[in-house]
């Protein structure tokens, strides 16, 4: 692999430039000191590439972040695992190459916006009044992916020479399930000689003054059932037909998803604790020129159901309850799933993180953010997919954190915004994260550092 050094005398020069500029542009962000209001337009920057699937603009963004490596006199390179994807790679080498790496992951690619929903256009990265900055992409993840590189730039100035090498990855294609992305890269000779010994990845706003971390997630399991039976006149009772036994099978599947919600509602578990069942698609009918025939029962149903489990559930009994409730054979119903995801490995641990003493990376990590002033709640599951699936399957510890206390949970949604101070608050975070893991040596690993050093 080749890393090129920039060059530092262009970074200096073109760093008093950003300085001179940055002091006219910061009018909306008085409050802010210069080098403050310099660290939020590169990241308005960043906010600024469109990066929105099905159409990312990935060069842009992966010419952007090479170019912030260089004015950090950092080591990168964009590797094109599948052509037209780059994967950014940026690295701050460790003075003991021996132990296992740090590596900080981030996607670049954001997902699709309404934009005539949006009180601002989603990609203008507008900083409202109190300082809010409106852009797709601001909570899910390029505030993280730009927290890591303010941190490291800072951390390198300060004059700390990390022990252990610190890699930032940026991958295309996480929002639409990281196949181009994240699973390249974990299967690739590239990331058997980074040697990592652990993972950042994304997790989620916290409402409260608390941050939340992620250890695990839920699985994604896509469900489709169908229904046949005899077609009949639309006044007709009869028994088996395919939609009756469809309505059936609803009836079942909604009374086992209000058991699941409702102890999300009294507080007994959280959300990434239970089995989640939505409804995605349903099909039926006889198309006629102004819709569907009325008056005929149609011969099939099909009904296509997003599942998420945790990494805990039983999953052979939801198995028998699909086979044996949702689409008995009985009743003329079969199932497939178009996804099902791994939740475990081939001896049945399941991909989980751990947090107890025997993850040093944890105690680290809950000590490095609490040292920075950040709370924290009980670590939890992310509800959703993440690319830390990729590593987790392959055995490595990999954490769920995105800094945002007291801010809504808008990932995906309309009018995605992060707080300019909740993002320079990260920025802290992360370099007490980064100080403690890239100083971070095991007993074994202490001794050979010595020898080394
Ligand atoms: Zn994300």
């Amino acid at each position: 692999m080749e890393f090129h050094v920039p060059n530092t005398v262009s970074f200096h020069l073109s760093l008093l430039i950003l300085v001179a500029w940055s002091s006219v542009q910061a009018s909306h962000s008085s409050s802010l000191s210069s080098s403050a209001a310099e660290t939020i337009s590169r990241f308005q920057h960043y906010l600024q590439i469109n990066t929105s699937q099905p159409t990312p603009n990935y060069y842009q963004a992966s010419d952007f972040l090479v170019s912030q490596a260089k004015s950090s006199s950092l080591q990168s390179q964009a590797i094109e695992f599948v052509r037209g994807k780059p994967f950014v790679l940026i690295k701050w080498p460790g003075t003991n190459p021996h132990l296992p790496s740090i590596l900080l992951y981030s996607h670049t690619d954001v997902v699709p916006s309404e934009i005539d929903k949006w009180k601002y256009d989603p990609f203008s990265a507008h900083i409202d009044d109190n300082g809010n900055i409106y852009a797709r992409g601001s909570q899910d993840m390029k505030c993280v992916g730009m927290q890591y590189l303010e941190a490291v730039r800072r951390l390198k100035a300060s004059g700390l020479q990390p022990l252990r090498s610190i890699y930032l990855a940026f991958s295309p294609d996480e929002e639409i399930g990281g196949q181009d992305g994240a699973a390249k890269f974990a299967e690739s000779e590239v990331f058997k000689s980074l040697n990592i010994g652990v993972v950042l990845d994304e997790g989620m706003a916290s409402a409260d003054e608390n941050y939340r971390i992620f250890y695990a997630e839920r699985s994604a399991r896509w469900l489709v059932i169908k229904a046949i039976g005899q077609p009949g006149h639309g006044s007709r009772l009869y028994d088996n037909s395919a939609a009756e036994n469809m309505m059936k099978s609803l009836e079942s599947i909604r009374r086992f998803r209000a058991s699941q919600f409702d102890m999300i509602k009294a507080g007994l578990m959280a959300e990434g604790e239970v089995i989640s069942v939505n409804m995605a698609y349903s099909t039926a009918g006889t198309p006629s020129p102004t819709g569907f025939v009325m008056n005929l029962q149609p011969s099939e149903a099909e009904v296509g159901f997003d599942i998420r489990v945790p990494p805990t559930a039983d999953l052979e009994s939801l198995e028998r309850r699909i086979a044996d409730e949702w689409a008995p054979a009985s009743r003329n119903m079969t199932f497939r799933f178009l996804a099902k995801a791994p939740v475990h490995d081939e001896f049945g641990n399941p991909f989980t993180t751990k947090t107890d003493s025997s993850n040093p990376w944890w105690g680290l990590l809950q000590d490095a953010i609490q040292r920075a002033g950040g709370k924290l709640h009980e670590p939890g599951i992310f509800p959703a997919s993440t690319d830390s699936r990729y590593f987790r399957r392959l055995g490595l510890p990999a954490f769920g954190f995105s800094p945002m206390a007291n801010t809504p949970i808008l990932l995906h949604d309309h009018n995605e915004f992060l707080n300019q101070e909740v993002y320079l608050k990260g920025i802290t975070m992360y370099e007490s994260i980064i100080k403690a893991y890239a100083s971070y040596v095991e007993n074994e690993g202490n001794r050979a550092s010595t020898g080394d050093l």
